[in-house]
């Protein structure tokens, strides 16, 4: 096992991997922008290091500068978290060239989920089923690119092969909108992702998002967690998540999960992936896989009482997976809320000092967030400053939970999205469970 590990992120996640080292006696070494120095998780750390000034493509994404703090603390593996250089396969690259264990997939692997287009390819050929559209890349002809859409029928998304963080996406309804999209979402990939590929996909209307959890070893031993459901989204951005997903039937549980599996095993995948779908009249269809932790990796840990994170750590540092498909048993039910500092109903962001906090608690309530009283949140990053997490026997319990949780919780100083998650878990559809992932944003433009 690694004796100190460099955890190259912040808030939040910092924390969780750092607890998760902890656990299991491991040293840790925080890197932080000027920003962060103050914040109290790079004071728990075992030591830190300044990585630059608060923007984050002078800290948080540079790249000479983690690689020699990992250096001069003589930490042996580096865990990237989400965001930032978590799934940039260059990065990994370099960690590994210098001699550090990365704690996520292979170089090549990241390299091959991040190009969506042959990201699907590699799917297909493993059998996971996908959406429609163009095999592979648009071609530049348009006469062609019309032929190729017609066959796939409006409307359709053109998308671009490197997007991410639900940019580089185009509706397109009819023929007399399409060369125009082509356009312009090859030129805005090209600026935003150095990549001007594109390709089509149906546009499905009225799916849910649902994706598997996986977790593989050095080895190829590959099982699922099962699934969530992240339907609940705003500006292409998830703010709840639930595990199990409502209403899905356990024989295609199975069968999806046991297909995203064989997937990694071809692909030599190793550590833990999602594989997102998006799922409507109750079939799945494959969109894109996310080489590392994710946000809502706690509702799995919730439902299966695996603690992904060790298991991460545990397969960088090469252990054979301890389990079998047959020992993932998930058993009741879990949400996660996604507390933003950002107005509830405008989604403006408001960073600012923390007045006061109190945190929920009691019996099936998980709080991980890096926050406190007179905590400065700070302008530069992302919005999300913490998460809670319900458990139940029951959906049921799971939200009523949820909703104590949501009442007990005060931060006060800035504004946060408590109460749009008060709003959401009084909610009919939500309550009924399987709403698409058009609700919120629908829900949303008649709140404004
Ligand atoms: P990103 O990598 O930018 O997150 P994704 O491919 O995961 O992009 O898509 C993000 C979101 O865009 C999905 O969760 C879904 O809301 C919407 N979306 C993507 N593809 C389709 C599609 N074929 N039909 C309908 N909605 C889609």
């Amino acid at each position: 096992m690694f004796e100190k590990i460099l955890i190259a992120n912040r808030g939040e996640i910092a924390l969780r991997i750092q607890r998760a080292c902890r656990a299991l006696g491991i040293k840790t070494v925080a890197v932080h922008s000027e920003a962060d120095a103050e914040a109290k998780y790079v004071k728990l750390a075992d030591e830190s290091v300044c990585i630059g000034p608060a923007a984050a493509t002078h800290s948080y994404l540079n790249v000479p500068a983690i690689i020699s703090a990992a250096e001069v603390t003589d930490a042996e593996a580096i865990h990237p978290g989400y965001g930032f250089l978590s799934e940039n396969a260059d990065f990994a690259e370099r960690v590994e060239k210098s001699g550090f264990v990365f704690i996520g997939p292979r170089p090549e692997t990241i390299r091959l989920m991040g190009d969506k287009v042959s990201a699907k390819n590699a799917m297909k050929k493993a059998g996971v089923p996908c959406v429609p559209g163009s095999d592979g890349a648009l071609p530049e002809d348009i006469d062609e690119i019309k032929r190729i859409v017609r066959e796939i029928g409006y409307p359709v998304i053109i998308k671009a092969a490197g997007g991410g963080g639900g940019r580089g996406m185009r509706v397109v309804h009819t023929e007399a909108a399409l060369s125009n999209a082509i356009i312009v979402t090859r030129n805005e990939a090209q600026t935003a992702f150095g990549n001007p590929v594109v390709y089509a996909e149906k546009f499905l209307e009225n799916p849910r998002h649902i994706e598997f959890q996986l977790l593989v070893d050095e080895y190829g031993n590959a099982v699922h967690l099962g699934e969530r459901d992240c339907s609940m989204q705003r500006r292409h951005q998830k703010i709840l998540e639930e595990a199990p997903a409502p209403g899905i039937p356990e024989k295609l549980r199975d069968k999806i999960g046991e297909r995203c599996a064989e997937a990694c095993r071809r692909i030599k995948y190793r550590g833990v992936g999602t594989f997102e779908f998006l799922y409507e009249n109750n079939e799945f269809y494959f969109i894109e896989m996310n080489t590392r932790l994710q946000v809502e990796h706690p509702v799995t840990e919730a439902v299966t009482g695996i603690d992904l994170v060790q298991a991460q750590i545990n397969v960088a540092a090469g252990i054979v997976l301890p389990v079998k498909q047959k020992d993932i048993v998930m058993k009741g039910h879990a949400i996660e809320c996604r507390i933003n500092a950002e107005d509830a109903y405008k989604l403006t962001p408001s960073a600012g000092r923390i007045t006061q906090y109190h945190a929920p608690g009691g019996p099936g309530v998980r709080v991980d967030s890096h926050i406190y009283q007179n905590y400065m949140v700070p302008p530069y990053y992302d919005s999300m400053i913490g998460k809670i997490i319900t458990y139940g026997d029951t959906r049921e319990q799971a939200i009523a939970r949820m909703r104590i949780a949501l009442s007990e919780m005060v931060i006060t100083g800035i504004k946060t999205n408590i109460p749009l998650h008060r709003d959401l878990l009084n909610d009919a559809s939500f309550l009924r469970g399987g709403a698409s992932i058009h609700y919120l944003e629908q829900k949303l433009a008649l709140h404004n």
